[in-house]
């Protein structure tokens, strides 16, 4: 689940203007940013589910820190603080909800595997509705984020460069712009070219 959150990114600056589309952008990925480093290092790891390939929502992942409940809320916050230092207040609060919604999203494709706490310390019941164990359905779930997110901002930057007496050519070419990208990294992450 990449493609989706960057739609939600896009739905939220509909909403929220003074917010920068890429910083939306950042705060959608940020859990799955962190996990990177520490899946290259070992900390976390994936697994391909038993009989699977591992490609587009096949594996087990033991993102036990970035993707635990409470560490993913930790690091939203953190991320609501160095947001909040730079834009202020209120667009920090919506950058850190913004972060911590990536756990809600991939709550509902994970397949039971993200913890309550850092380092499943504890051992209490993971979480995950398992959504990616129905591959179409997670795939029409991604696209109707996307093409509701392009749809959006799309409808939000128009009438914002309508009252401001501006060209509407630009608005018209981000909309274009995030539902084509959007599409092209839900195609790369279904056909596995993504990993
Ligand atoms: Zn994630």
């Amino acid at each position: 689940m990449i493609a989706g959150h960057f739609g939600f990114a896009a739905l939220v600056k509909s909403r929220e203007q003074r917010v920068p589309l890429w910083a939306l952008m950042l705060a959608t990925v940020w859990l799955d940013i962190l996990f990177v480093p520490l899946l290259l290092a070992g900390i976390e790891t994936l697994q391909p589910v038993p009989g699977l390939r591992g490609g587009y929502g096949e594996n087990i992942i033991h993102a036990d820190y970035t993707h635990s409940l409470v560490g993913a809320l930790a690091l939203s916050a953190l991320f609501s603080f160095l947001c909040a230092l730079r834009w202020g207040k209120r667009c920090g609060t919506v950058l850190g909800l913004v972060a911590f919604s990536h756990w809600i999203l991939d709550l509902l494709m994970h397949r039971h595997d993200m913890p309550l706490l850092p380092g499943n310390w504890g051992q209490f019941p993971k979480f995950g509705f398992g959504l990616w164990q129905n591959r179409s359905g997670s795939i029409l779930a991604e696209l109707l984020l996307i093409l509701s997110g392009a749809w959006f901002y799309w409808r939000a930057a128009r009438s914002v460069s309508a009252s401001a007496h501006v060209a509407q050519v630009r608005a018209t070419a981000t909309g274009l712009l995030i539902l084509i990208s959007g599409i092209a990294v839900l195609a790369l992450d279904v056909t596995g070219i993504l990993g």
